[in-house]
Protein backbone atom coordinates (compact mmCIF):
# COMPACT_ATOMS: atom_id res chain seq x y z
CA UNK A 1 0.00 0.00 0.00
CA UNK A 2 1.16 3.38 -0.62
CA UNK A 3 0.41 6.90 0.53
CA UNK A 4 -2.19 7.62 -1.96
CA UNK A 5 -4.18 4.61 -1.44
CA UNK A 6 -7.47 5.11 0.03
CA UNK A 7 -7.69 5.29 3.54
CA UNK A 8 -10.23 3.18 4.07
CA UNK A 9 -10.69 -0.65 2.50
CA UNK A 10 -14.46 -2.43 1.26
CA UNK A 11 -16.76 -3.59 4.23
CA UNK A 12 -16.85 -7.00 4.87
CA UNK A 13 -19.37 -9.29 6.22
CA UNK A 14 -18.85 -10.65 9.92
CA UNK A 15 -20.64 -13.88 10.79
CA UNK A 16 -20.71 -15.80 14.17
CA UNK A 17 -21.17 -19.49 14.59
CA UNK A 18 -22.18 -21.15 17.48
CA UNK A 19 -19.55 -18.40 19.38
CA UNK A 20 -19.49 -18.92 23.19
CA UNK A 21 -17.39 -17.25 25.89
CA UNK A 22 -17.09 -19.26 29.32
CA UNK A 23 -15.03 -17.49 32.00
CA UNK A 24 -15.47 -19.24 34.60
CA UNK A 25 -17.79 -22.23 35.94
CA UNK A 26 -21.84 -21.20 35.49
CA UNK A 27 -23.64 -19.88 32.72
CA UNK A 28 -21.29 -18.57 29.59
CA UNK A 29 -20.77 -15.06 28.78
CA UNK A 30 -21.55 -15.67 25.53
CA UNK A 31 -24.15 -18.25 24.58
CA UNK A 32 -23.37 -20.28 21.37
CA UNK A 33 -24.60 -16.90 18.98
CA UNK A 34 -25.33 -16.91 15.37
CA UNK A 35 -25.30 -14.02 13.89
CA UNK A 36 -24.75 -12.47 10.04
CA UNK A 37 -23.69 -8.68 9.92
CA UNK A 38 -23.86 -7.66 6.53
CA UNK A 39 -21.15 -5.58 4.78
CA UNK A 40 -21.25 -1.80 4.90
CA UNK A 41 -24.23 -1.88 7.38
CA UNK A 42 -24.27 -0.26 11.00
CA UNK A 43 -24.81 -2.94 13.31
CA UNK A 44 -26.09 -2.28 16.63
CA UNK A 45 -25.45 -5.09 19.97
CA UNK A 46 -27.77 -4.00 22.37
CA UNK A 47 -28.52 -5.25 25.83
CA UNK A 48 -28.43 -4.42 29.82
CA UNK A 49 -25.33 -4.38 31.31
CA UNK A 50 -23.69 -7.88 31.72
CA UNK A 51 -25.42 -9.71 29.06
CA UNK A 52 -22.27 -10.02 26.63
CA UNK A 53 -21.74 -7.28 24.03
CA UNK A 54 -18.41 -6.26 25.01
CA UNK A 55 -17.52 -9.73 25.30
CA UNK A 56 -18.94 -10.75 21.99
CA UNK A 57 -16.82 -7.36 20.37
CA UNK A 58 -13.67 -8.41 21.87
CA UNK A 59 -14.05 -11.59 20.48
CA UNK A 60 -14.57 -10.34 17.28
CA UNK A 61 -11.69 -7.98 17.65
CA UNK A 62 -9.81 -10.45 18.88
CA UNK A 63 -8.62 -9.24 22.49
CA UNK A 64 -10.72 -11.63 23.88
CA UNK A 65 -10.30 -15.40 23.54
CA UNK A 66 -12.76 -17.65 22.26
CA UNK A 67 -14.26 -20.61 24.53
CA UNK A 68 -16.30 -22.33 21.16
CA UNK A 69 -17.15 -21.27 17.89
CA UNK A 70 -16.00 -19.11 14.72
CA UNK A 71 -15.91 -15.79 13.27
CA UNK A 72 -16.15 -15.17 10.10
CA UNK A 73 -14.83 -12.29 7.91
CA UNK A 74 -16.23 -12.04 4.16
CA UNK A 75 -15.90 -15.87 4.92
CA UNK A 76 -12.61 -16.14 5.70
CA UNK A 77 -12.12 -17.45 9.60
CA UNK A 78 -9.98 -15.02 11.38
CA UNK A 79 -11.12 -16.84 14.98
CA UNK A 80 -7.06 -17.52 15.78
CA UNK A 81 -6.09 -14.53 13.95
CA UNK A 82 -3.88 -11.74 16.27
CA UNK A 83 -5.91 -8.48 16.07
CA UNK A 84 -3.72 -6.96 13.84
CA UNK A 85 -3.92 -9.00 10.89
CA UNK A 86 -8.25 -9.48 11.02
CA UNK A 87 -9.05 -6.56 9.09
CA UNK A 88 -11.14 -4.90 12.27
CA UNK A 89 -10.35 -1.79 14.58
CA UNK A 90 -11.90 -0.84 17.40
CA UNK A 91 -13.00 2.90 18.75
CA UNK A 92 -12.72 2.97 22.42
CA UNK A 93 -15.59 4.80 24.99
CA UNK A 94 -14.62 8.62 25.07
CA UNK A 95 -12.75 8.07 21.98
CA UNK A 96 -9.06 7.15 24.37
CA UNK A 97 -6.89 9.26 22.71
CA UNK A 98 -3.45 9.81 24.07
CA UNK A 99 -3.48 13.02 26.07
CA UNK A 100 0.12 14.31 25.12
CA UNK A 101 0.21 13.38 21.63
CA UNK A 102 -0.96 15.84 19.00
CA UNK A 103 -3.88 14.81 16.80
CA UNK A 104 -1.35 13.84 13.98
CA UNK A 105 0.14 11.87 16.47
CA UNK A 106 -2.60 9.81 17.89
CA UNK A 107 -3.73 8.94 14.40
CA UNK A 108 0.22 8.19 12.62
CA UNK A 109 0.75 6.01 16.02
CA UNK A 110 -0.27 2.32 15.34
CA UNK A 111 1.75 2.89 12.11
CA UNK A 112 4.95 3.90 14.14
CA UNK A 113 4.05 0.53 15.86
CA UNK A 114 3.81 -1.37 12.68
CA UNK A 115 7.97 0.64 12.12
CA UNK A 116 6.46 2.35 9.32
CA UNK A 117 8.46 5.31 8.57
CA UNK A 118 8.27 8.39 9.67
CA UNK A 119 7.38 10.32 6.45
CA UNK A 120 5.11 8.33 5.27
CA UNK A 121 3.50 7.82 8.51
CA UNK A 122 2.77 10.99 9.12
CA UNK A 123 1.22 11.87 5.25
CA UNK A 124 -1.27 8.84 5.89
CA UNK A 125 -2.57 10.28 9.22
CA UNK A 126 -2.54 13.30 7.36
CA UNK A 127 -4.54 12.31 4.61
CA UNK A 128 -6.87 10.56 6.87
CA UNK A 129 -7.22 13.75 9.02
CA UNK A 130 -8.35 16.08 6.35
CA UNK A 131 -10.69 13.90 5.02
CA UNK A 132 -12.64 13.93 8.64
CA UNK A 133 -11.92 17.45 8.00
CA UNK A 134 -9.50 18.00 11.12
CA UNK A 135 -6.68 18.87 9.01
CA UNK A 136 -6.39 22.08 10.31
CA UNK A 137 -6.39 20.90 13.74
CA UNK A 138 -3.62 18.35 13.28
CA UNK A 139 -1.42 19.89 15.58
CA UNK A 140 -3.47 20.21 18.41
CA UNK A 141 -3.54 17.75 21.84
CA UNK A 142 -6.78 16.74 22.54
CA UNK A 143 -7.79 18.88 25.28
CA UNK A 144 -7.45 21.91 23.16
CA UNK A 145 -10.50 20.01 20.38
CA UNK A 146 -13.72 20.16 21.12
CA UNK A 147 -15.59 16.73 21.93
CA UNK A 148 -17.28 16.35 17.96
CA UNK A 149 -13.38 16.92 16.86
CA UNK A 150 -11.88 14.60 19.33
CA UNK A 151 -14.20 11.63 18.05
CA UNK A 152 -13.37 12.61 13.98
CA UNK A 153 -9.44 12.02 15.76
CA UNK A 154 -10.79 8.99 17.47
CA UNK A 155 -12.07 7.77 13.99
CA UNK A 156 -9.25 8.72 11.86
CA UNK A 157 -6.83 6.67 14.15
CA UNK A 158 -9.26 3.90 13.92
CA UNK A 159 -9.48 4.04 10.05
CA UNK A 160 -5.35 4.05 9.82
CA UNK A 161 -4.72 0.52 9.91
CA UNK A 162 -7.45 0.21 6.89
CA UNK A 163 -10.33 -1.62 8.43
CA UNK A 164 -12.91 -3.62 6.89
CA UNK A 165 -14.90 -3.83 9.95
CA UNK A 166 -15.30 -0.96 12.89
CA UNK A 167 -15.77 -1.89 16.01
CA UNK A 168 -17.22 0.52 18.68
CA UNK A 169 -18.26 -0.24 22.28
CA UNK A 170 -19.91 2.31 23.88
CA UNK A 171 -17.95 5.30 22.33
CA UNK A 172 -20.84 8.12 23.66
CA UNK A 173 -21.77 6.64 27.08
CA UNK A 174 -19.24 9.23 28.39
CA UNK A 175 -20.28 12.26 26.88
CA UNK A 176 -23.24 14.45 28.07
CA UNK A 177 -26.64 14.33 26.99
CA UNK A 178 -26.20 16.57 24.20
CA UNK A 179 -22.97 16.26 22.78
CA UNK A 180 -23.73 12.30 23.00
CA UNK A 181 -26.71 13.17 20.29
CA UNK A 182 -24.74 15.50 18.17
CA UNK A 183 -21.94 12.79 17.95
CA UNK A 184 -24.28 10.10 17.17
CA UNK A 185 -25.43 11.81 14.15
CA UNK A 186 -21.60 12.44 13.03
CA UNK A 187 -20.98 9.04 13.24
CA UNK A 188 -23.93 7.46 11.43
CA UNK A 189 -22.82 10.34 8.75
CA UNK A 190 -19.60 9.03 9.16
CA UNK A 191 -20.48 5.24 8.43
CA UNK A 192 -22.75 5.76 5.76
CA UNK A 193 -20.00 8.08 3.76
CA UNK A 194 -17.28 5.48 4.22
CA UNK A 195 -19.65 2.65 3.49
CA UNK A 196 -17.47 0.52 6.22
CA UNK A 197 -19.14 -2.00 8.27
CA UNK A 198 -19.72 -0.76 11.76
CA UNK A 199 -20.29 -2.96 14.79
CA UNK A 200 -21.89 -0.70 17.81
CA UNK A 201 -22.13 -1.47 21.79
CA UNK A 202 -24.69 0.44 23.47
CA UNK A 203 -26.99 -0.33 26.58
CA UNK A 204 -29.02 2.15 25.14
CA UNK A 205 -32.42 1.82 22.99
CA UNK A 206 -32.89 4.96 21.96
CA UNK A 207 -28.97 4.95 20.65
CA UNK A 208 -29.38 1.90 18.97
CA UNK A 209 -32.41 2.97 16.74
CA UNK A 210 -31.35 6.13 15.61
CA UNK A 211 -27.98 4.20 14.70
CA UNK A 212 -28.70 0.82 13.15
CA UNK A 213 -29.70 -0.82 10.35
CA UNK A 214 -29.72 -3.71 12.11
CA UNK A 215 -30.21 -4.07 16.34
CA UNK A 216 -29.42 -7.41 17.85
CA UNK A 217 -30.79 -7.05 21.14
CA UNK A 218 -28.89 -9.79 23.73
CA UNK A 219 -30.03 -10.95 27.39
CA UNK A 220 -27.80 -13.01 29.67
CA UNK A 221 -25.39 -14.09 26.92
CA UNK A 222 -28.03 -14.95 23.66
CA UNK A 223 -29.37 -13.46 21.37
CA UNK A 224 -33.04 -12.57 21.81
CA UNK A 225 -34.20 -11.14 18.63
CA UNK A 226 -32.30 -9.28 15.48
CA UNK A 227 -34.15 -6.65 13.08
CA UNK A 228 -34.57 -3.27 11.77
CA UNK A 229 -35.25 -0.67 14.17
CA UNK A 230 -38.74 -0.22 13.17
CA UNK A 231 -39.37 -4.18 13.35
CA UNK A 232 -37.85 -4.60 16.90
CA UNK A 233 -39.78 -1.59 17.86
CA UNK A 234 -43.10 -2.84 16.28
CA UNK A 235 -42.60 -6.23 16.58
CA UNK A 236 -40.54 -7.11 19.99
CA UNK A 237 -40.67 -11.02 19.89
CA UNK A 238 -40.30 -11.37 23.24
CA UNK A 239 -41.54 -10.44 26.69
CA UNK A 240 -37.56 -9.21 27.22
CA UNK A 241 -37.53 -7.33 24.42
CA UNK A 242 -40.80 -5.49 25.16
CA UNK A 243 -39.80 -4.31 28.07
CA UNK A 244 -36.21 -3.48 27.52
CA UNK A 245 -37.46 -0.98 24.75
CA UNK A 246 -39.70 -0.13 26.83
CA UNK A 247 -43.01 1.93 25.55
CA UNK A 248 -44.78 -1.39 25.79
CA UNK A 249 -47.11 -2.82 28.01
CA UNK A 250 -47.28 -6.37 28.60
CA UNK A 251 -50.48 -8.37 29.12
CA UNK A 252 -51.41 -11.45 30.25
CA UNK A 253 -54.65 -13.54 28.32
CA UNK A 254 -55.75 -17.14 28.11
CA UNK A 255 -53.61 -17.44 25.04
CA UNK A 256 -50.30 -16.23 26.88
CA UNK A 257 -48.55 -13.07 27.12
CA UNK A 258 -49.41 -9.92 24.34
CA UNK A 259 -47.65 -6.60 24.22
CA UNK A 260 -49.17 -3.33 22.84
CA UNK A 261 -47.73 0.15 22.63
CA UNK A 262 -48.72 2.42 24.86
CA UNK A 263 -49.49 4.87 22.12
CA UNK A 264 -51.84 2.16 20.56
CA UNK A 265 -54.17 1.59 23.92
CA UNK A 266 -57.40 3.97 23.94
CA UNK A 267 -58.40 5.31 27.16
CA UNK A 268 -61.77 6.26 28.21
CA UNK A 269 -63.85 6.88 31.31
CA UNK A 270 -64.82 3.50 32.58
CA UNK A 271 -68.34 2.01 31.33
CA UNK A 272 -70.21 -0.42 33.74
CA UNK A 273 -69.90 -3.87 33.98
CA UNK A 274 -67.70 -4.05 31.15
CA UNK A 275 -65.88 -7.04 31.48
CA UNK A 276 -61.98 -7.70 30.23
CA UNK A 277 -61.48 -9.36 27.30
CA UNK A 278 -58.19 -9.52 25.33
CA UNK A 279 -58.87 -6.41 23.96
CA UNK A 280 -59.76 -3.99 26.64
CA UNK A 281 -58.99 -3.86 30.28
CA UNK A 282 -60.70 -1.63 33.26
CA UNK A 283 -58.06 0.04 34.95
CA UNK A 284 -57.15 2.99 38.06
CA UNK A 285 -55.19 5.67 37.21
CA UNK A 286 -52.03 5.81 39.54
CA UNK A 287 -50.03 8.38 37.97
CA UNK A 288 -49.81 11.29 35.58
CA UNK A 289 -46.82 12.41 34.40
CA UNK A 290 -47.09 15.75 31.65
CA UNK A 291 -44.45 14.78 29.24
CA UNK A 292 -44.79 17.73 26.66
CA UNK A 293 -46.39 16.37 23.43
CA UNK A 294 -48.26 13.60 25.57
CA UNK A 295 -49.30 12.80 28.65
CA UNK A 296 -47.95 9.45 30.25
CA UNK A 297 -51.06 7.67 32.52
CA UNK A 298 -49.83 5.12 35.00
CA UNK A 299 -52.51 2.39 35.77
CA UNK A 300 -52.87 -0.41 37.63
CA UNK A 301 -55.12 -3.40 37.21
CA UNK A 302 -58.35 -3.10 40.04
CA UNK A 303 -57.86 -6.15 42.01
CA UNK A 304 -54.18 -7.37 41.30
CA UNK A 305 -51.88 -6.96 44.03
CA UNK A 306 -48.91 -4.20 43.42
CA UNK A 307 -46.12 -6.76 44.47
CA UNK A 308 -42.19 -7.12 43.36
CA UNK A 309 -43.14 -10.20 41.21
CA UNK A 310 -46.31 -9.16 39.35
CA UNK A 311 -46.01 -6.40 36.62
CA UNK A 312 -49.77 -5.20 36.79
CA UNK A 313 -48.56 -1.59 35.88
CA UNK A 314 -49.96 -0.54 32.25
CA UNK A 315 -49.23 2.95 31.27
CA UNK A 316 -51.05 4.80 27.99
CA UNK A 317 -49.98 8.06 26.17
CA UNK A 318 -52.51 10.50 25.62
CA UNK A 319 -51.82 13.45 23.37
CA UNK A 320 -51.86 16.94 25.65
CA UNK A 321 -54.90 18.17 23.52
CA UNK A 322 -56.73 15.23 24.20
CA UNK A 323 -55.68 14.93 28.03
CA UNK A 324 -56.79 18.69 28.17
CA UNK A 325 -59.97 17.96 26.70
CA UNK A 326 -60.65 15.04 29.54
CA UNK A 327 -58.08 15.06 32.06
CA UNK A 328 -57.91 11.66 34.55
CA UNK A 329 -57.49 12.20 37.90
CA UNK A 330 -55.45 9.68 40.43
CA UNK A 331 -58.16 6.64 41.49
CA UNK A 332 -60.36 7.56 38.60
CA UNK A 333 -61.63 4.62 37.29
CA UNK A 334 -61.12 4.25 33.57
CA UNK A 335 -61.26 2.03 30.12
CA UNK A 336 -58.33 0.81 27.87
CA UNK A 337 -58.89 -0.52 24.68
CA UNK A 338 -57.28 -1.53 21.50
CA UNK A 339 -57.87 -3.11 18.49
CA UNK A 340 -56.38 -6.52 17.12
CA UNK A 341 -54.03 -5.41 15.09
CA UNK A 342 -52.28 -3.18 18.28
CA UNK A 343 -51.50 -6.66 19.62
CA UNK A 344 -49.12 -9.17 19.17
CA UNK A 345 -47.88 -12.37 20.98
CA UNK A 346 -44.91 -12.37 22.94
CA UNK A 347 -42.50 -15.28 23.65
CA UNK A 348 -42.59 -15.45 28.07
CA UNK A 349 -39.18 -17.54 27.33
CA UNK A 350 -35.88 -16.54 26.19
CA UNK A 351 -36.77 -17.52 22.15
CA UNK A 352 -34.25 -19.59 20.31
CA UNK A 353 -30.52 -17.58 19.17
CA UNK A 354 -32.08 -15.91 16.05
CA UNK A 355 -29.87 -15.84 12.60
CA UNK A 356 -30.99 -13.30 10.18
CA UNK A 357 -28.88 -11.76 7.36
CA UNK A 358 -30.13 -8.18 7.28
P1 LIG B 1 -21.78 -6.04 28.63
O1 LIG B 1 -20.74 -5.43 27.76
O2 LIG B 1 -23.01 -6.46 27.90
O3 LIG B 1 -22.13 -5.18 29.82
P2 LIG B 1 -19.76 -8.05 29.22
O4 LIG B 1 -19.53 -8.71 27.93
O5 LIG B 1 -18.75 -7.05 29.66
O6 LIG B 1 -21.23 -7.41 29.25
O7 LIG B 1 -19.87 -9.16 30.35
C1 LIG B 1 -20.69 -10.30 30.22
C2 LIG B 1 -20.50 -11.18 31.45
O8 LIG B 1 -19.18 -11.69 31.51
C3 LIG B 1 -20.74 -10.45 32.76
O9 LIG B 1 -21.36 -11.34 33.65
C4 LIG B 1 -19.34 -10.11 33.22
O10 LIG B 1 -19.28 -10.04 34.62
C5 LIG B 1 -18.54 -11.29 32.70
N1 LIG B 1 -17.16 -10.89 32.37
C6 LIG B 1 -16.78 -9.95 31.48
N2 LIG B 1 -15.44 -9.87 31.39
C7 LIG B 1 -14.95 -10.80 32.25
C8 LIG B 1 -13.63 -11.22 32.60
N3 LIG B 1 -12.54 -10.66 32.05
N4 LIG B 1 -13.50 -12.21 33.52
C9 LIG B 1 -14.59 -12.80 34.07
N5 LIG B 1 -15.86 -12.46 33.77
C10 LIG B 1 -16.04 -11.46 32.87
MG1 LIG C 1 -19.78 -3.54 27.93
Amino acid sequence: MTAASPPSASPAAIELVALTKRYAQGSPAVDSINLRIKSGSYCCLLGPSGCGKSTTLRMIAGHESVTSGDILLDNRNITDLPAASRGTAMMFQSFALFPHLSALDNVAFSLKMKGMGKAERLARARDLLERVAMGALAGRKPAELSGGQQQRVALARALITQPKVLLLDEPLSALDPFLRIQMRAELRRWQKELGLTFIHVTHSQEEAMALADTMVVMNHGLIEQVGSPHQVYNRPASEFVARFMGGHNVLDTPAGKIGVRTDHMRLTPARQAAPDSLHNRRAVVTDVEYQGTYVLLGLQNPGVSRTAQTTAELSVMVSEAEFAARPYALGEAVQLTWTPEAAHSLQSERCAPVTATA
